[in-house]
């Protein structure tokens, strides 16, 4: 079956969609991507278009203006709806125009509850921007079932849950929470960043709608700023689709073709970035100046057997905590590492390192961090997809552990560029 994004393809192409969702995630993904029945160029073509010539007055051909919609972005967004395994997707500016959009949904006098240790944007966003437009929120721990139980009120709407959780990898399990959500009649959105979409599928779990930053796994390469939304409801989904057609942070073309090429290997890269960081986080506990490690990998992590049971991979993300646990040392040692590049986000092939208190969590005022264990000894790592044990032997020089880094290995650090 033939794909043409113009007239009477959509219909074409979601029928061929259909067909195979059965398959395998990393199958569907390659296979679903549409040729270009004009030139059978087997990438996406990019339209890169303000606008759309009409036959005549009111009669396009299936889009008119690319704030309202764009065939490269349409693809994007069907791809990532079925691999949610959802009706409706929507792509974004950025992770934040996504959650953004999903707020939205909410109005003045409205309740929400979010997990107490989420992304600090999105912390930032409803207890300011949202704060001011009438909304009130109550964070609270999602392991609790009785503190979510106790924290619904009559004008609850919405649950804001993100898991793995940033920077602890704390687990909270979704079809648990799902339940609960069902139960008052209040909409679960999850943020699946961590996670990404062949890792984690909380539509399957029970969760109404999805959220990502694609700016991290999906785009893969650091050079996209972008963000997702899959809504398990057509009814939801346009919804969101006004939201995204109303306040126009639409992904552009371009963008969009780069998230459907980071989609085509999403999952080897998930796979790899999983393995090399389960062996960085095994070693990092064989490490004395390292008093504790974050992994949801890790069978000795405390949310282990939920992550089992709910995510295909474990992630990238590694969180550790020296046992010092002092600023001055830690700034040191983030700033030592020469493969682990000091730098905000995660998901990229390459890796990162990040100071969560003074970098990613800095939007989020001080008492909570501690309180929700983001000291100043925290370290985190975006484990990329380099050779794992030039990862490990990088962070043995940096926390200055000694052991284990022969000379040989110490010469080649010590060219990597800055
Ligand atoms: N959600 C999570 C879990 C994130 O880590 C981030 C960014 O780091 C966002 C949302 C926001 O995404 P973006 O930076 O693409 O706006």
């Amino acid at each position: 079956m033939v794909f043409c994004p113009l007239r009477g393809g959509r219909f074409l192409y979601i029928k061929k969609l259909k067909t195979l969702t059965s398959m395998k995630d990393q199958t569907f993904l390659l296979q679903s991507i549409p040729v270009d029945p004009q030139t059978g160029a087997l990438s996406v073509p990019i339209y890169q278009t303000t606008t759309f010539a009409h036959d005549y007055p009111g009669q396009h051909r299936g889009y008119d203006y690319t704030r309202s919609g764009n065939p490269t972005r349409k693809v994007l967004e069907d791809l990532i709806a079925k691999l949610e395994k959802g009706s409706t997707g929507a792509a974004f500016a950025s992770g934040m125009a996504a959650i953004d959009a999903v707020l939205r949904l909410l109005q003045a006098g409205d309740h929400v509850i979010a997990g107490n240790d989420i992304y600090g944007g999105t912390y930032r966003l409803l207890t300011t921007l949202y704060k001011k437009a009438g909304i009130t929120v109550t964070f609270v721990d999602l392991q609790d079932a009785v503190a979510i139980e106790n924290a619904i009120q009559k004008n609850t709407k919405l649950l804001w849950l993100e898991t793995p959780s940033n920077p602890l990898l704390r687990i909270i399990d979704i079809a648990a929470v799902a339940t609960i959500c069902k139960k008052h009649g209040v909409l679960l959105s999850v943020d699946n960043t961590f996670a990404s979409p062949v890792g984690q599928k909380p539509l399957v779990l029970g969760a109404d709608i999805v959220v990502h930053s694609a700016t991290k796994y999906i785009g893969g390469h650091s050079d996209v700023i972008s963000g997702l939304v899959v809504t398990k409801t057509p009814e939801l989904g346009s919804e969101i689709l006004f939201v995204q057609n109303a306040t126009g942070g639409v992904l552009s073309p371009f963008e969009s073709w780069l998230l459907i090429r980071g989609l085509e290997t999403l999952e080897l890269r998930v796979r790899q970035h999983s393995e090399n960081a389960l062996r960085v986080a095994q070693w990092l506990q064989t490490v004395p100046a390292v008093k504790e490690v974050y992994y949801p990998g890790l069978e000795t992590h405390e949310h282990h057997a939920v992550a089992a049971k709910q995510q295909k991979y474990f992630g990238g993300v590694v969180s550790f905590r020296l046992a010092s646990d002092d600023a001055a040392h830690t700034a040191n040692v983030v700033s030592s590492t020469k493969v682990f590049k000091l730098a905000e986000s995660l998901g990229g092939i390459k890796s990162l390192i990040a100071h969560p208190a003074t970098m990613t969590h800095a939007s989020i005022p001080k008492e909570r961090h501690i309180a929700f264990g983001i000291t100043d000894g925290l370290i985190r790592l975006s484990v990329g997809l380099e050779d794992a044990d030039d990862l490990i032997a990088d962070l043995q020089q940096a926390i200055g552990t000694g052991e284990g880094v022969t000379a040989e290995r110490e010469l080649a650090l010590a060219a990597v560029p800055a």
